[in-house]
């Protein structure tokens, strides 16, 4: 239920608001943000994905992420 005059958008898996500037993981992949479709993606094997994902867990941007190994 998305409220019109409600300017921030929030993630629907982590309540995360989207597009924050101070944020980098908050940007609006659809209705959630980067920071779970990320993560999502990657495990999936997204390679592009991935390599962000993994990146950001280098920058301390995702210190609970851990690369699930094949
Ligand atoms: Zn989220």
């Amino acid at each position: 239920m998305v409220e019109p005059s409600q300017p921030l958008k929030k993630c629907t898996l982590c309540g995360r608001e989207l597009n924050r500037v101070d944020d980098p993981l908050s940007g609006d992949c659809g209705g959630d943000c980067w920071g779970c479709i990320g993560e999502i993606e990657a495990d999936l094997g997204w390679e592009e994905s991935l390599e962000a994902v993994r990146k950001e867990h280098e920058a301390g941007l995702r210190p609970s992420w851990v690369e699930r190994k094949p």
